[in-house]
């Protein structure tokens, strides 16, 4: 079945506020969408995902042979927790001043992990 663009920017939006401070992985935005759209198909799930994440709208996150998705926020760690979990934690503005004195030039998307 063909998607018409109006359609598509429907299941943007609703992607993008599924994954709003949340980290899912495709199965639970596929699981999401296609209760509020029981007609929304596999791999048009999967194209608008990759389009929302080449397009810097949704981040990936590689997580125990997963990919998992959130929005695009302000620069923030994530904290893996003994049961697996992944948290969001706030990066303070000296944390980047000080890497970018190490490094020499300035951070424009930071990728850290970090595991208690
Ligand atoms: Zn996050």
């Amino acid at each position: 079945m063909k998607t018409n663009q109006n359609t598509r920017h429907k299941y943007q939006k609703e992607i993008l506020d599924f994954c709003k401070k949340k980290h899912l992985t495709v199965e639970n935005i596929l699981e999401k969408l296609k209760k509020k759209n029981p007609e929304v198909g596999q791999a048009t799930v999967y194209r608008t995902i990759k389009f929302l994440n080449e397009s810097k709208k949704l981040n990936k996150i590689f997580h125990q042979n997963k990919n998992f998705y959130e929005t695009q926020e302000n620069f923030h760690g994530h904290l893996v927790d003994e049961k697996n979990k992944i948290k969001d934690f706030d990066i303070s503005e000296e944390f980047l001043k000080v890497m970018e004195k190490k490094i020499g030039k300035k951070i424009k998307s930071l990728d850290l992990k970090v595991f208690i």
